[in-house]
């Protein structure tokens, strides 16, 4: 009967030097075939050819190596590139590829859907499917690491669908496979977790010895406002989130970034700026990443909900943030044009196929 073959991506080192070992192999073949894979981008295991031929057959037997297949692409007037990618099961995921002066950076989905229902937010929209599984997430990123060949895949972050800290253990697999040497070799300041704030899981994280980025979607420093944008804050309101976040910079010494959607008429106001900089001036290291509106959902748009503030308005905002001590970027929406802002892609491919 033939065996079950199952995703060698799933594997860390040490799990495929003990397969190795079982086959009384020696135990570096197995930084070769990563090499192979992560290196080199050859993903299929007959054209490994500094393996023996008896092992490439067993391997061939024993394991799959990529998990997804390329359904859709479209390309941004900006170099943005966004993929609809196919899982096994039928289901959808979406990874964006970033391109900026000197960086390529990979955006990839953590979860098919999400379960927490940000009203700004398009992934929620078709409710939560399934995690993925480490397999998957490093084949978005191999796939985006071939698919920009010319020019290197340099950053990853966990920004596309769902939320990672929600399927901890496979993304902190991926991460540090994502990092590791021996595997896509990607500095641990280049790779990102972007979450919707789950402070049991941000402590974890400062536990874990990496220099990843972390960084955390707040659009609004009011709980009130908060929860009626993001229902997480109910559970877990600002006062605990910034608990987390205090413990996590006391043991990693690393800043986090926030994340702040400026939405017309809602926390664009002067006001809103200065609870934001009360808010973050009680951390040691933050910083604020302003991010104007990106209408997901054309009905909330007409209802006039969900756009971006003015020019001027966004830079008043700004100005008070910095004027109050706060460290700010703003940043330049990318993709709009192929509906590349969160869980877009993917939502509109499901209304068409309904
Ligand atoms: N669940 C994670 C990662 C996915 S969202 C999180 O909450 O961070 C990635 C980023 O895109 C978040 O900062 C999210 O708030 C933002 N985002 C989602 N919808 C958006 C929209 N319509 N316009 C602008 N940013 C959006």
């Amino acid at each position: 009967m033939p065996v079950q073959r199952r995703s060698i991506l799933g594997l860390d080192l040490l799990q495929l030097e003990e397969f190795l070992i079982g086959l009384k192999q020696p135990k570096y073949r197995a930084r070769q075939i990563f090499s192979w894979i992560y290196q080199k981008q050859v993903r299929d295991f007959s054209l490994m050819t500094d393996l023996s031929g008896e092992l490439r057959k067993i391997l061939q037997e024993n394991f799959t190596c990529f998990d997804l297949l390329a359904e859709k692409e479209s390309k941004s007037e900006d170099g943005t590139e966004k993929f609809l990618l196919k899982l096994y099961d039928a289901n959808f995921v979406e990874a964006v590829s970033i391109p900026a002066v000197e960086r390529t950076t990979g955006c990839i989905s953590s979860q098919v859907g999400c379960k927490f229902a940000c009203k700004f937010c398009a992934s929620g929209a078709l409710g939560f499917k399934r995690d993925l599984s480490v397999g998957e997430m490093l084949s978005e990123a191999l796939f985006l690491k071939s698919h920009c060949a010319k020019r290197e895949l340099t950053h990853i972050v966990f920004m596309g669908t769902g939320e990672p800290l929600d399927n901890y253990d496979n993304v902190l697999k991926a991460v540090r496979m994502i990092n590791a040497p021996y595997g896509m070799n990607i500095g641990a300041r280049r790779i990102t977790i972007s979450t919707c704030g789950i402070p049991p899981a941000i402590r974890k994280l400062a536990q874990e010895g990496l220099q990843i980025e972390l960084s955390i979607s707040l659009h609004a420093a009011d709980d009130k406002k908060r929860s009626s944008l993001m229902p997480i804050n109910k559970k877990y309101p600002l006062a605990d989130l910034f608990s987390a976040c205090k413990e996590y910079i006391e043991k990693t010494n690393r800043q986090i970034t926030f994340e702040y959607i400026l939405i017309k008429g809602l926390n664009s106001d002067l006001q809103s700026a200065l609870n934001l900089s009360k808010i973050l001036n009680t951390l040691k290291l933050a910083k604020v990443n302003l991010i104007p509106a990106n209408p997901v959902d054309p009905a909330l748009a007409r209802k006039g909900w969900m756009e971006p503030p003015n020019k001027l308005e966004i830079l008043m905002f700004k100005d008070k943030l910095i004027k109050s001590g706060v460290n700010v970027t703003l940043r330049r929406p990318r993709g709009a044009d192929i509906e590349a802002a969160c869980g877009q892609l993917r939502l509109r491919h499901a209304q068409k196929e309904e």
